[in-house]
Formats: structure tokens, sequence, C-alpha cells
């Protein structure tokens, strides 16, 4: 196992998408974990956490990752109402919390292919975990949802990645 894999044991690829079928609210697909959803969104409990609290905020309609985000009001609300959603639920169940920490990881360092805001209270579990959540701006395997607003806001333009063509994606 390469040390790379060992930080990021994330990448794996399934067949069928396990957020959608939580996120429909199938019988089998609903965990006790499921902390708040409406038609937009569900919140639940990571269910091998990092940090002292760790939620993950995802949208009900599938998309792929972060990179499938684009600058347009659309994703900048849905965005904006994630980190809404998972900030307001963290500070509910963590108000001690020393450092709250918002962020997506980037394909192919994501767990599950549906977009997934990670929402942590720190302290982290181990000193280790800390590695998988470094924001290093666009070109780590991380990147915080405030970067990814900037990004997003159309009003701001696509000042702070780099664009091609007429679909433009967040750069790699
Ligand atoms: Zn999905
Ligand atoms: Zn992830």
């Amino acid at each position: 196992m390469s040390l790379w894999r060992w930080m990021f044991p994330e990448g794996k690829k399934s067949e069928e998408c396990p957020f959608c079928v939580l996120a429909s609210g199938s019988v089998e697909g609903r965990t006790p974990n499921v902390l708040y959803q409406d038609k937009h969104v569900v919140v639940f409990v990571d269910r091998n956490p990092s940090a002292y609290r760790h939620y993950l905020v995802i949208p009900n309609k599938h998309i792929k990752s972060v990179q499938d985000l684009r600058p347009v009001e659309a994703d900048h609300a849905l965005v904006s109402r994630m980190f809404k959603l998972g900030k307001s639920t963290l500070q509910r169940d963590a108000p001690n919390a020393s450092k709250y920490r918002f962020g997506f990881h980037k394909s192919p360092f994501n767990s599950v292919d549906h977009l997934h805001l990670h929402c942590i209270a720190l302290p982290y579990n181990s000193v280790w975990r800390r590695f998988r959540y470094l924001g290093v701006g666009w070109l780590g395997a991380y990147v915080s949802v405030e970067h990814v607003l900037l990004y997003l806001d159309p009003k701001k333009g696509m000042k702070t990645g780099v664009t091609s063509g007429d679909q433009p994606k967040v750069p790699i």
C-alpha cells in the first residue's frame, strides 16, 4: 500500500451510489445517523469519524464531485446551503469545539462519487487524520468550502480558478 493511498484510503467506486440510496429515504438506505433532511440536502454522521464531531452534508441530487460544480447561481446556492446547515448542526452539537473545518475531497480522493461536504469539529481523533483535511488551495486532494464558494460565486466571475472551454470546471 502506498503512503498516498494510506493517507487517503478513499477513491473506491461503487455501482450503486450509497448516498443516493440514503437521500431517497428508502428503508435500506436510511441509517439512524441521519440528523436532518429536507428536499435539497441530507445531514448525517460520518460512519468513520475523523474528529470529535464529523458530519457529512450531501445534496439529494446526484452530483459526482466538487469538480462538477459550476460558477452559476444554482450551484453557489446549493453549496452555501450545505455549508450553512453543516455549520449550524455542528455549532448545536459541539458548541465548545476549538475549531470547525468544512471542505470537499476532490476526485479521486473522495470515498463516494456523490458530492459530500465534510463538517468537522476539532480536535481530530489522531494526528494522522488531519492530513486528510489539509487544504492547499486547488492543488491538493482537499479543498475548503470557503475556496469553493469563492470560485462558484457568479458575481466574482472565475478569477480564482483556471477555466477551459465553455463548460468551466473547478480546476484540478
Ligand atoms: Zn448519488
Ligand atoms: Zn470525503
